[in-house]
């Protein structure tokens, strides 16, 4: 039987890559999307046509309910091994003093409760103690959670933050559970992320500073999650791991 993966946010960039990827290594994966339907039956075809069983789920990550019945629908596939808690959005560029409350609400509910909601029913189906058999989680991070992003998204920065902190928490609390929690923080990818964030130009402007000279790919991302999700990575948890081509390093 192939593992299962669940993908949220499938549909494009980073999540489709993953979710084409981990369909060549052997996943049957749950692709989660928001709304594009269209584009999530495309990713789950490619599935399909390396093998593996596919299935499309529409919901929102900042919705409980969404998210509880993302994962009742991937229990029909089999017993989840991975979860890759990639669905995130970005704003316009914007300075603290200018942003709504709403704004504010809106990205750390998609990108920090979504995350964690979605860890919490992966962890219920997985945790030894409540009958599973262990498994991963991957968490989307950025670069931006080190760098801040000042001057543009301090709050997109702080839910990335956020995602760090709880992967090293959720990993010590279910370290006994046969469960590992890591994370990526991807630097500059080439996805429609930025288009969405109201800046279709940004990665066209930004390579030429980046210290590759180059954005990275979904591909290239996507490497690097089906390492920490596989038992390649098997002493890894609480891992961070930077795919940002230099950009985010710290001493
Ligand atoms: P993307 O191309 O904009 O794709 C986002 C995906 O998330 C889409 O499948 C979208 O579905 C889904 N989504 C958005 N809001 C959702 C919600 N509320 N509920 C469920 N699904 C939702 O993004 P990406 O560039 O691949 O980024 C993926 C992850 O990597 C994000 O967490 C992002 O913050 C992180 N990241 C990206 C970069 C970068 O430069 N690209 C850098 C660092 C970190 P629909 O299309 O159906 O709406």
């Amino acid at each position: 039987m192939r593992p299962l993966m669940l993908v949220t946010g499938g549909s494009r960039g980073i999540g489709a890559a993953t979710a084409r990827l981990a369909a060549r290594r052997g996943y049957d994966v749950v692709v989660g999307y928001r709304s594009d339907a269209q584009a999530a039956a495309a990713v789950v075809a490619e599935v399909e046509a390396a093998g593996g069983h596919g299935l499309a789920v529409a919901g929102d990550v900042g919705v409980e309910a969404d998210v509880v019945a993302l994962f009742e629908a991937a229990d029909r596939l089999g017993p989840l091994a991975v979860l890759v808690n990639n669905a995130g959005v970005v704003d316009a560029p914007g300075v603290l003093a200018d942003m709504s409350a709403a704004r504010i609400e809106r990205v750390m509910r998609i990108n920090v409760t979504g995350s964690l909601l979605c860890a919490r029913e992966a962890v219920r189906r997985m945790a030894r103690s409540r009958g599973g058999a262990g498994g991963a989680i991957v968490n989307l991070s950025s670069a931006a959670a080190k760098l801040g992003a000042p001057g543009g998204r301090i709050e997109y920065a702080a839910a990335k933050g956020a995602i760090d902190s709880f992967t090293v928490g959720l990993a010590r609390e279910v370290a006994d559970e046969a469960i590992r929690v890591t994370a990526v923080r991807p630097g500059i990818i080439d996805t429609e992320i930025h288009a969405s964030g109201g800046e279709p130009g940004r990665v066209a402007e930004i390579a030429g500073t980046l210290p590759m000279r180059r954005a990275g790919t979904a591909e290239e991302v996507a490497e690097a999650i089906l390492w920490l999700a596989s038992d390649a990575a098997a002493y890894s948890t609480g891992a961070i791991l930077d795919v940002s081509g230099g950009r985010s390093i710290t001493p």
